[in-house]
């Protein structure tokens, strides 16, 4: 039993915990394991953007004409083999990306001011920068590639400054990610080599750890010092302790993977709708970003974040393009709650333009973007209306950040308004969660989402690595209120779901179950162990558990 004041705990040790312990290895570090799997393989930093010396003496300036070229050439070398073996889309972006760096007016332009007497780090600065000026004042789509530039002068100054190229390493080889920090959009960019992700900084409920489980890569967080290890030392990361062994033989990584495929295979084995072990049906539904994180086994999407299919994007997508983004998740599954926008804190929507906020997690975010720009939410209702038209099929569709009766009253019309049949509305916020009853008079459904109704409650940072004990979401006040929320769904007889990170754990799960949620939506790599876990315990035992951690 926990109480408001226990100790920290580990975020989610898992039924696997202490199988295959590591051996033999060099040294540890420890973090937060936030998704969960085991995975061994040669370590690589991610560099940020290299830092510019101040200004040096230059003794010989054609050798600084010299360090100049070599730059521009390694960049456009680099950026020609990885579009060879991208192939495709990406493989004519990074050539074209290649070739701004073959352009002889900048080439030209940073090898004079080198003559002149400028060190090459700084000659190829204000060359880049001039360059991206000009582009910039061009405007339109030209004016977009101003930002390209910036990455390219970081890889020029990196190389000539003899610095690790920023941006994600990209090897040939599969590796283990480490890095101070990752957006999600960095996340989001990784390709098929990574085999974990280790950052020193971030939470277990931050948006780059979603993306993480979403891939199904282990992942561990605030894990201090992984930056000051050796590019190529082999590490063991363990996503479910947040344990890093330091410098593995080659037989060792190879029984940390080994280990890893069988306990897959083991929950792989697993099938079939969610239950507990006396038959209580719990709808196992899947979180997800787009239509590539759909599984053909699952019950549904319990929570479609769409916000995370437009990460970046400097122009808002047109109506079409999101009609057609919606309506191949319509397609791929019968059962979606789809929620509309979440944008603002961790997941910036560039093409809204939303002002700076000084404390963006409590500003205009969620559902709150409509009291500025009302347009978005309508197009987006319009296309999610069009799309279920044209796939044949009913999604739900549900607000997230919503505090008050009335909006989420405002926002059931707009949507009624619209043809949607469902609406709902997110629990995120405790004064949401308090009127859970009155809720239920305006909508069909509410669902949990714990990681921002943990960070309200106990007003911390979910992405605040040093907070992560008092985020745990087996504190007894977060469970009153998911409580408060289930006992008024099963009054007014509608479904109440959990869609936070909390319902894929799965020691969390048939707690969540106990205090009677009616479904559990995760990422789909954490079905199969909360399957397991349900289906060991009756229903009875999970409420049990439930009255035990209320206590
Ligand atoms: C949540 O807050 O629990 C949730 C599911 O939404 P997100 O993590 O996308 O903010
Ligand atoms: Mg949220």
């Amino acid at each position: 039993m926990r109480d408001d004041t226990a100790p920290p705990v580990p975020a989610s040790p898992s039924p696997d915990a202490g199988e295959g312990e590591w051996k033999g290895s060099a040294g540890r570090l420890a973090g937060l394991g936030v998704s969960q799997g085991r995975a061994a393989g040669p370590v690589l930093r991610m560099a940020g953007p290299p830092a510019l010396p101040a200004p040096r003496a230059v003794g010989d300036p054609s050798a600084e004409v010299a360090a100049v070229g070599k730059a521009l050439e390694a960049v456009a070398q680099d950026l020609n083999r990885r579009a060879a073996e991208a192939g495709g889309e990406a493989s004519e972006i990074l050539e074209a990306l290649a070739m701004i760096c073959e352009d002889p007016m900048l080439r030209e332009d940073a090898e004079s001011r080198a003559a002149s007497g400028v060190d090459a780090a700084h000659a190829l600065d204000a060359a880049f920068a001039q360059h991206r000026e000009a582009l910039a004042a061009l405007g339109g789509y030209l004016a977009e590639r101003a930002a390209d530039l910036d990455d390219l002068k970081h890889r020029a100054v990196a190389s000539v400054l003899g610095l690790p190229m920023p941006g994600l390493p990209d090897p040939g080889h599969p590796y283990v990610l480490a890095a101070d920090d990752l957006s999600p959009a960095d996340t989001a960019g990784l390709g098929d080599d990574v085999l974990a992700l280790v950052t020193e900084r971030g939470g277990p409920t931050s948006h780059t750890a979603i993306l993480a489980r979403a891939r199904g890569l282990p992942a561990v967080v605030a894990c201090k010092g992984v930056m000051d290890l050796q590019d190529g030392t082999v590490v063991g990361v363990d996503g479910t302790t947040g344990e890093i062994a330091v410098g593995l033989t080659e037989a060792e990584a190879a029984a940390v993977t080994e280990a890893e495929q069988a306990r897959r295979a083991r929950l792989a084995a697993g099938s079939g709708p969610g239950k507990t072990a006396d038959g209580h049906p719990v709808r196992l539904l899947l979180n997800i970003g787009s239509a590539a994180d759909l599984r053909p086994d699952a019950e549904g999407v319990g929570l479609f974040r769409t916000e995370f299919l437009f990460l970046d994007r400097k122009q808002a997508p047109s109506h079409e393009e999101q009609v057609s983004a919606y309506a191949e998740v319509f397609a791929g599954s019968g059962s979606v709650i789809v929620r509309t926008l979440d944008a603002g804190t961790d997941k910036p929507l560039p093409f809204l333009g939303l002002p700076r906020e000084e404390n963006p997690a409590l500003g205009v975010r969620g559902l709150r973007v409509d009291r500025l720009l009302p347009d978005v939410l309508d197009t987006q209702l319009d296309a999610i209306a069009e799309a279920a038209r044209r796939t044949g099929t009913e999604p739900w569709v549900m607000a997230p950040m919503v505090t008050t009766v009335a909006e989420a009253g405002a926002f059931a019309r707009r949507a009624r308004a619209k043809g949607i049949a469902k609406v709902g509305v997110m629990i995120e916020v405790p004064a949401a969660a308090l009127r859970a009853h009155r809720l239920l008079q305006e909508v069909d459904f509410l669902s949990i989402g714990t990681n921002d109704l943990a960070q309200y409650t106990f007003a911390a940072d979910r992405q605040h690595s040093a907070l992560a004990d008092i985020l745990d979401p087996r504190q007894p006040a977060l469970l009153e209120l998911i409580a408060m929320c289930a006992r008024a769904g099963q009054e007014a007889g509608k479904p109440v779901g959990v869609c936070g990170e909390a319902a894929g754990d799965p020691l969390l799960a048939p707690l969540l179950v106990g205090l009677g949620v009616t479904s559990l939506s995760m990422a789909p790599v954490c079905v199969p162990a909360v399957r397991e876990a349900l289906a060991g315990l009756t229903l009875a035992e999970c409420r049990e558990r439930a009255r035990a951690a209320l206590e």
